[in-house]
């Protein structure tokens, strides 16, 4: 509609075309411009961040600048020129929509960092995982904790002051029932993971969260669960399942879970102590399976999926978090094997 409207009416009143000379048009007109190119640049920068180059960090600051400036513009715009908003009390209405979105800024930049700080934590300890992951400990420090359903995820700001605005999202790998105690499993892909090795025990850490609806507690009536893993996203699934062996869930758990080779399986040990407590069958599906490996090799598709996945599909509840390549394929797969869409549940780790 935004983009549109400037069309319509270059069409129906040719002569606003002049508008668009930036210098000898008013401001009302000049606002529009910079609005409009504002809200382009955002899209394009947003949809092509990869193949643009455009690091993580830069893009989310041009981001929020280039949403601000648009809402804020085309705000101006629309009060300059009087069209829609020339009634008093539609202007105060529209004014009053933008200071509620300028509040909810200020909030999430000044008051939850300000609150965050208030609820430290401190890191335990890293554990070395397998496949590259390191577990970071975080333990509360003068508070009771950090409550979360099992399969959440918080934003983790470590050694700075949350006010920097350089937290990473992570899913829990802990029990949802020890709040005083919180696991994340941390692959090292880029500049920040790449120093949880080093991190040095009690390092100051605070927590934005929990966030996100991929849990199991939202469907306690499920009757059992199929859980599909690819690589690090066995970290929200770690949780669901220690936290269903410490509740002593009896319902059946299917782990389909796929990594590179048997060595880089995170949490290998674990999972098989948790196959002891738990109805949980693992299927480990290996891309470079080492000699006289007689299980699943390859990828996880539509064939593998229809050995394993139980016959009264729509009892289930399916959890899937991996690669966007697989999520995208895995989902396909259970659609064609029937299983119903709404029990399908996936958490992706690509923001943008
Ligand atoms: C809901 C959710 C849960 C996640 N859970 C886990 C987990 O349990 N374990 C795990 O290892 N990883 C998890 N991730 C991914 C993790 O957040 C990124 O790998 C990490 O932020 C990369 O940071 P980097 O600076 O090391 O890597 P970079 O090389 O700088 O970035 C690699 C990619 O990660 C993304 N990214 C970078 N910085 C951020 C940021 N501040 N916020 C969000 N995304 C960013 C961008 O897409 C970027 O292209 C999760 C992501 C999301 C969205």
């Amino acid at each position: 509609m935004v983009l549109f409207h400037p069309v319509i009416l270059f069409i129906v009143q040719p002569d606003t075309r002049q508008l668009l000379n930036f210098f000898e048009a008013p401001w009302r007109a000049r606002m529009a411009i910079l609005g409009t190119l504002a809200f382009i640049a955002m899209i394009v920068t947003t949809i092509w961040r990869k193949p643009l180059n455009i690091p993580y960090e830069p893009w989310r600051f041009s981001h929020s600048t280039l949403s601000v400036l648009a809402v804020a513009l085309g705000l101006g715009h629309a009060l300059a020129v009087g069209n829609y908003l020339g009634l008093f009390w539609k202007a105060m209405l529209w004014s009053g929509f933008g200071l509620i979105a300028l509040w909810l800024i200020l909030y999430i930049r000044l008051v939850k960092p300000w609150l965050m700080i208030k609820t430290p934590y401190r890191v335990e300890t890293v554990i070395p995982e397998r496949g590259d992951v390191w577990t970071l400990v975080l333990r509360p420090l003068g508070h009771d904790g950090f409550r979360f359903q099992p399969g959440q995820f918080a934003w983790l700001t470590l050694n700075i002051t949350p006010f920097r605005m350089r937290e990473h999202p992570f899913s829990l790998s802990s029990s949802g029932d020890c709040p005083d105690r919180l696991e994340f499993g941390i692959k090292a892909v880029g500049d920040f993971t790449r120093t949880i090795k080093d991190v040095k025990p009690g390092t100051k850490a605070y927590l934005d969260g929990p966030y996100g609806v991929f849990t199991g507690d939202r469907y306690e009536d499920a009757a059992g669960f199929v859980l599909i893993a690819g690589g690090v996203g066995i970290t929200p699934i770690m949780s669901m399942l220690v936290t269903a062996a410490e509740r002593g869930d009896e319902r059946p758990y299917l782990l389909i879970y796929s990594s590179k080779t048997w060595e880089d399986i995170t949490y290998r040990e674990k999972l098989d102590s948790l196959a002891n407590k738990l109805k949980l069958t693992i299927v480990h599906v290996l891309r470079q399976p080492p000699d006289g490996w007689s299980g699943e090799q390859g990828y996880v598709d539509q064939a593998l999926l229809a050995r394993y996945i139980p016959a009264r599909r729509g009892s289930q509840q399916y959890f899937i978090c991996a690669a966007p390549v697989m999520m995208d394929k895995v989902a396909i797969a259970l659609e064609n094997l029937d299983v119903p869409v709404t029990h399908v549940h996936m958490e992706h780790y690509n923001l943008a």
